[in-house]
C-alpha cells in the first residue's frame, strides 16, 4: 500500500473503523475516504455504486457492520442478518466490479460452531452448528468470507478476512442493552460507585470465558495484514488469552474503584461456553498485541469518563 493509496475505511464512526483511521493517518496514510451512514446508506446497492463511481478507492477496510452484543444479537435478529448482508453485498460486488486492489473484510469469532473445540482454528469454520443468541449474525459474517473467497476464486480479486476475537476500546457503545460485556460492566460499575449502589448486576452465570483485544491492537493488525497478507485463508486477531466473565467482572470493579458486591443473573443468556482464538497464524506472520488486557480497561474507562455524564438517582 502506497502512502498516497486513496483508502476507503467503511464503518469509521464505529469503535474499529475509527481506531483503522487513527492508525492509517499516524503511519501516514492521508488520503482516506469516509462518509458517514447518512451520507452513505451502505445496504442501498444503487448508493453504493454511485460511491464506488465516484470515489475510486484503491483499498479499502469493511468495518462496517451492524454489531452489539447478546442482548441486541439475539433481539434484532433480522437487521443483523440482513443489513450485514446487503453491506457485504453491496461493497464486496462492488469494490469487484471497480477493480479495487485490495479489500480487507472483518468477521468475527461467532463464526465458529459453539462447541467447536478450543483454540479455535481456521479452519474449525463450518464444521458444526452456530451459538443460537447470535446466528444471524454469525451467517451474514460467514456470507462475507465466502463473498471474498468466491471473488478472489471466479475473479482472482486480492479479498482477504480477518476474524477479530471480542474488542473493547475508545469510542465503544455503552448503551447497557445494545453493548458488549466489557463496555456494560465499566458503565455498571461506574455508575454504582457514583450512585453509592451496593451491586451490581452480571449477566449470566459468570462462567463463559471470553478473549478480549484492544481495538488499536486489532487495527494495528488490520494495517499489518493489508501491507502484507494476501491469502484465500482467513486470520484469527485476538491474543489467545482468555478470562471468566466473574474474573472480568472482578478486573473491572477493581479498575473503577467500586466496592459493593456481585449479583449474578442467571435468567439472562450466557452464549457460547468459550471462544478463544487460535493465533498461531497471526503470530506467524510476525504480529502480536501490545495493550493487556487490565491497561486496556483503565484507558477505556477514561475514555468513558471523558464522555459519558452519569444521570442522577
Ligand atoms: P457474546 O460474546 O457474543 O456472548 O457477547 P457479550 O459481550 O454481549 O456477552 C459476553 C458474556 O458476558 C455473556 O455470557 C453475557 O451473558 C455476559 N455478560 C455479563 N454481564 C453482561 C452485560 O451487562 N452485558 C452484556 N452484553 N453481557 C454481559
Amino acid at each position: 500500500m502506497n502512502k498516497e493509496a486513496k483508502i476507503y475505511v467503511a464503518g469509521h464512526r464505529g469503535m474499529v473503523g475509527s481506531a483503522i483511521c487513527r492508525r492509517l493517518k499516524a503511519n501516514g496514510y492521508n488520503n482516506i475516504i469516509i462518509r458517514t451512514s447518512s451520507e452513505l446508506d451502505l445496504r442501498n446497492q444503487q448508493a453504493v455504486q454511485e460511491f464506488f463511481a465516484n470515489e475510486r478507492p484503491d483499498y479499502v477496510f469493511l468495518a462496517a457492520a451492524k454489531v452489539g452484543g447478546i442482548h441486541a444479537n439475539n433481539t434484532f435478529r433480522a437487521e443483523f442478518l440482513y443489513d450485514n448482508l446487503m453491506i457485504e453485498a453491496n461493497i464486496i460486488h462492488t469494490a469487484y466490479l471497480h477493480q479495487v486492489t485490495k479489500l480487507m473484510f472483518l468477521g468475527s469469532s461467532c463464526i465458529y460452531p459453539k462447541l467447536a473445540p478450543q483454540p479455535l482454528r481456521e479452519d474449525y469454520l463450518l464444521t458444526g452448528p452456530l451459538e443460537q443468541t447470535n446466528e444471524p449474525y454469525a451467517i451474514a459474517k460467514i456470507a462475507g468470507i465466502k463473498l471474498c473467497e468466491a471473488y478472489r476464486d471466479q475473479y482472482s480479486c486480492n479479498f482477504i478476512s480477518v476474524m477479530p476475537t471480542n474488542l473493547y476500546g475508545y469510542n465503544d457503545n455503552y448503551d447497557l442493552n445494545n453493548s458488549h460485556v466489557l463496555p456494560a460492566l465499566i458503565r455498571k460499575f461506574h455508575e454504582a460507585k457514583e450512585n453509592g449502589s451496593n451491586e451490581v448486576v452480571v449477566w449470566g452465570t459468570g462462567s463463559p470465558m471470553r478473549e478480549f483485544l484492544f481495538a488499536d491492537d486489532l487495527a494495528d493488525a488490520c494495517l499489518y495484514l493489508m501491507e502484507n497478507y494476501n491469502e484465500r485463508e482467513l486470520v484469527n486477531i485476538g491474543t489467545g488469552e482468555d478470562i471468566s466473565i466473574k474474573e472480568l467482572a472482578l478486573l473491572v470493579k477493581e479498575v473503577t474503584g467500586f466496592e459493593g458486591e456481585l449479583v449474578f443473573d442467571s435468567t439472562k443468556p450466557d452464549g457460547t461456553p468459550r471462544k478463544l482464538m487460535d493465533v498461531s497464524k497471526l503470530h506467524n506472520t510476525g504480529f502480536k498485541h501490545k495493550v493487556e488486557l487490565r491497561e486496556g480497561i483503565k484507558l477505556a474507562y477514561e475514555d468513558f469518563k471523558q464522555k459519558h455524564t452519569v444521570p442522577a438517582l
